[in-house]
């Protein structure tokens, strides 16, 4: 990757920033093709184009009150003491076109729900009425115009925008939807990414270690990562640190794949099999970011799809996607805001890191008495998974930073809810 040199002063390597590391990735990064999806694929998905009302909704008006529909003029005397008896003419159904008309002097039984039948403006509530025999009806109590009943176009007009292009779809929009009568609006898909994890060591979590051997975890971090940022994750499995290897199960992905996502073997070790595979050939670059976790970072493209190389270790991995994996995910998916939240907190304990890189500290963010406190969960090994469990929230030291101390004020992107 190109970009801007910075000079770590602890181990006096030149790394690519953050910034320009995410930039070159996001340049590279296009919305995914619209689909036009069923509701219940659609949720989370943001919509290509404005979505509007092909009819006024509702589309016609209807009573909100099981009683009698009549004309508020006829009744507009009516009192408990001087009830104003009418002739019930008919039954006004719900699901069904009423087949009576409400003269002057005339009421129909109508149920919740039932269309208003023509020439009444009104209902009258049964509670507000006694029947003396099923011909007639005594109303006790004037109603105004319009009273008791839903209007045709209430909720909205034809052609109104229901859903603005660009707004992502979540369950009010799916019932509106489907109100409306689009079971298949117009979204960004989710893209399939497909999750590799390289290394010899590795073995499946169903299987018993031998000394020496590690469970793959990273494929189910990834796994948990992909799917809350709206992906639909496909684990690929465990790839042994051979490069032919490697490329021969990328390519049987290929046909289902948006994109890529392994972990492990972009350092310099001569087993460092996605370095192997890719470096110096394609379009696959290998870059030292100014960052801790995860400083190796490989980014490019396999295949044609992007392809997101990532460190091997577990901690290394969590904070790569935070950074690189999860904007360019959203991106695919239409998503116009693509960083985390962040808030300022009080740091509880001190931290220390390299001066030369920025470092994302896990720290478990809660309320204290003068607003946000971060408290470190512990170690700066990258291997450490059980820091990230703990943590709520990663805290962004800056570069030019090595120890920050205790009641510092720093910034925290929250990668999950502080209530969880
Ligand atoms: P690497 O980047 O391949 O050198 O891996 C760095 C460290 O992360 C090594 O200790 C690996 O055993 C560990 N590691 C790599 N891949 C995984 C994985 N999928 N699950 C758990 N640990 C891993
Ligand atoms: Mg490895």
């Amino acid at each position: 990757m190109r970009g801007r040199t910075l000079h770590d002063h602890e181990s006096g390597e030149g790394l690519v920033s953050v910034e320009d590391a995410r930039d070159r990735v996001l340049s590279r990064i296009e919305p995914l093709p619209p689909l036009e999806l069923p509701l219940t694929d659609a949720l989370g998905c943001v919509a290509v184009e404005d979505i509007t009302a092909r009819d006024d909704m509702p589309s016609f008006a209807s009573s909100a009150m099981d009683g009698f529909a009549v004309r508020a003029s006829d009744v507009a005397h009516a009192s408990p003491d001087a009830p104003v008896e009418m002739k019930v003419v008919g039954k006004a159904m719900i699901g069904l076109r009423p087949d009576v008309t409400v003269g002057m002097g005339e009421a129909v039984a109508i149920a919740t729900g039932a269309p208003i039948p023509a020439g009444a403006d009104c209902i009258v509530p049964v509670e507000n009425t006694e029947s003396p025999d099923e011909d007639r009806v005594r109303v006790s109590e004037a109603v105004a115009q319009g009273r008791h009943v839903r209007p045709r176009g209430e909720d909205a007009r034809e052609g109104d925008v229901l859903v603005p292009a660009g707004k992502r779809l979540g369950a009010p929009e799916l019932g509106l939807l489907a109100n409306a009568g689009v079971p298949h609006p117009l979204v960004r898909p989710r893209p399939r990414v497909i999750v590799l994890s390289t290394g010899d060591e590795l073995i499946a979590p169903t299987d018993e270690p031998a000394f020496g051997q590690v469970h793959d975890s990273n494929a189910y971090t990834l796994f948990g990562a992909l799917r809350e940022a709206g992906a639909t994750p496909v684990l690929a499995g465990i790839v042994r640190d051979d490069p032919e290897a490697l490329k021969e199960t990328i390519a049987s992905y290929e046909i289902q794949a948006d994109a890529f996502v392994s972990s492990g073997g972009v350092s310099v070790g001569e087993r460092d099999v996605v370095k192997a595979a890719f470096a110096g050939r394609g379009d696959v670059e290998f870059t030292r970011v100014a960052m801790q976790p995860g400083m190796p970072q490989g980014f490019g493209f396999v295949e044609g799809k992007p392809f997101f190389g990532l460190p091997g270790n577990p901690v290394s991995v969590f904070v790569s996607f935070e950074v690189f994996v999860r904007p360019a995910i959203l991106k695919m998916m239409g998503r116009t805001s693509i960083g985390r939240p962040t808030i300022e907190a009080t740091l509880t304990d001190e931290i220390r890191g390299p001066r030369g890189k920025v470092q994302y500290a896990r720290v478990e963010v809660g309320r204290g008495d003068d607003g946000w406190v971060a408290t470190p969960t512990g170690g700066r090994g990258s291997n450490l998974i059980s820091t990230v469990s703990r943590a709520n929230g990663l805290a962004v030291i800056p570069v030019g930073t090595d120890v920050t101390p205790a009641g510092a004020r720093v910034r925290v992107m929250i990668f999950r809810s502080t209530e969880d």
